[in-house]
């Protein structure tokens, strides 16, 4: 009996094998053929990501020369507190002026960090800009009613009940802090440098760097529709990065 079976598996499962060879042999070289017949979306996404590439660099080049300025400004200022300091307590100056030249200091501490801040999310914020740009056209083919819910495979786009502007980002921020005890991942705060060089309007958005298919992303969404808040969630990513999907809090952002 177990030869029987043996040998009935020795001919078949041979047979079976070699199908199953062929088969894979065949889908493979279907595979092959596939992006042969179609040059034109290779060639696109070779040149999404070469955009990518040169945009990031450019960007990141034009913070480094504002980040030397602003050291610089601190560098000034922090003199200018010093001679302050000395002053006030020869009596020469009033507590007003010191308090001045502190505040002075502060404040150009405050555009360092915050070009600093640019720089390590240049590669978010280019790879958001791009998608959302490459978005526009799109969705302008597709109006949505108020309060109107759309599900594509790359994004889902909620219309918005409520007038919607970035002074009230605080509320999404501390429902957020409630939910999860850390701060909403804000990698894009309204218009920046990107979206003036694209012409894109993002004066009364930003981006937050979560998975629309994450449980912090769909809670996020979900309080967004039960308040009425407009928001645009994308999935995809620019190829060859780990960028690109996040959530855009405010109407998508359009072309000036
Ligand atoms: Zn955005």
């Amino acid at each position: 009996m177990i030869l029987a079976v043996l040998h009935w598996f020795r001919s078949f499962g041979l047979a079976l094998l070699v199908g199953v060879a062929l088969l894979f042999v065949a889908t493979a070289e279907a595979q092959n053929k596939k992006p042969k017949v179609t040059i034109k979306p290779a060639n696109e996404l070779a040149q999404l990501r070469e955009k990518f590439i040169n945009a990031t660099k450019e960007y990141k080049t034009s913070l480094a020369k504002l980040l030397d300025i602003y050291e610089r400004n601190v560098t000034k200022a922090e003199e200018k507190l010093a001679q302050s300091q000395s002053l006030y307590s020869e009596g020469l100056i009033s507590k007003v002026q010191l308090a001045e030249a502190e505040t002075a200091v502060t404040e150009a501490k405050a555009k360092v960090n915050e070009a600093r801040t640019q720089m390590t999310n240049a590669d978010t914020q280019i790879a958001n800009t791009l998608v959302e740009a490459q978005a526009e056209a799109q969705l302008a083919k597709m109006p949505l009613r108020k309060g109107g819910l759309l599900r594509t495979t790359s994004y889902i786009r909620y219309g918005g009940a409520a007038a919607w502007g970035l002074s009230e980002a605080w509320k999404v921020q501390r429902f957020f802090h409630d939910s999860f005890k850390m701060e909403l991942p804000v990698a894009v705060f309204g218009q920046g440098a990107i979206h003036d060089r694209w012409r894109l309007d993002h004066r009364n958005a930003m981006d937050v760097s979560l998975h629309p298919d994450g449980p912090e992303g769909q809670l996020l969404m979900n309080y967004l529709r039960a308040n009425g808040i407009p928001f645009l969630a994308f999935r995809s990513a620019i190829p060859g990065t780990a960028t690109g999907p996040h959530i855009h809090i405010g109407r998508p952002s359009h072309r000036f």
